[in-house]
């Protein structure tokens, strides 16, 4: 495989050889071909366009969650860069878009804002990390990142506990509930409705 490092202004600043036996490499993000290319509703890269509610801002009926969503990038950079989704944001993202279509379905205006907050576990075999960024995009209340092996246990605690949910339909659990709650993770952003 050859890679390039490039500098600030785009251009190659120098190339080099790896080599390339069970390597990955992570193709560009895109959003899917039904909602690609239509004006309004989705990005140049296929991504839908939403608001803070999450609503696309030309036909209201639309909302967006989860790693489809266009999010603006944080500044310019040297080749196009998306800014990262976890799990965690987008469940806060699901969270406000059930609130906001009840809301409209009782003939209310959306009001609730997900709070985008990210909390992550990777597991490395015999070790593992995890970070807690509220929210995930700068500027920041919290900033926190450890690793050990309790990472590995934690990462495999959170599998059987997640496929658990899913066997029994559940989404949040109330321990789930507490655990998040004493963490200070909550899914929405105050708002006059709390
Ligand atoms: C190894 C790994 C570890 C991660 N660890 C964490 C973590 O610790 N914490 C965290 O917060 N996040 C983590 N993430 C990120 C998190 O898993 C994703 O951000 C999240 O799952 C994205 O959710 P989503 O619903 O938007 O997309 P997905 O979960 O990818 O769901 C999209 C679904 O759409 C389906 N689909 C695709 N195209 C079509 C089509 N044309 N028609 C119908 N269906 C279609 C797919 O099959 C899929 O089921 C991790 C991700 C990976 C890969």
């Amino acid at each position: 495989m050859i890679v390039e490092k490039i500098n600030g202004d785009g251009s190659v600043k120098t190339e080099k050889d790896l080599l390339f036996a069970f390597s990955m490499m992570l193709p560009t993000f895109r959003g899917i071909k039904p909602v690609s290319g239509i004006e309004g509703l989705s990005s140049p890269r296929g991504f839908t366009v939403m608001d803070k509610h999450p609503q696309n801002p030309k036909d209201r009926n639309i909302f967006a969650v989860g790693v489809g969503v266009a999010i603006p990038p944080m500044g310019p950079t040297p080749v196009p860069c998306g800014v990262p989704n976890t799990d965690v944001k987008i469940e806060s993202m699901v969270t406000a878009t059930a609130h906001n279509i009840g809301a409209l379905v009782r003939g209310q205006g959306p009001d609730r804002v997900g709070s985008w907050k990210a909390v992550c576990l990777a597991d490395f075999g015999n070790g593992g990390i995890a970070f807690v960024s509220q929210p995930q995009i700068p500027p920041r209340n919290v900033n926190w990142s450890s690793s050990g092996k309790w990472g590995h246990l934690a990462k495999y605690g959170f599998e059987k506990n997640f496929l658990r949910k899913l066997r029994k339909g559940q989404s949040q659990p109330c321990y789930e509930n507490l655990a998040l709650k004493t963490l200070g993770i909550d899914k929405l952003k105050q708002t006059t409705h709390g």
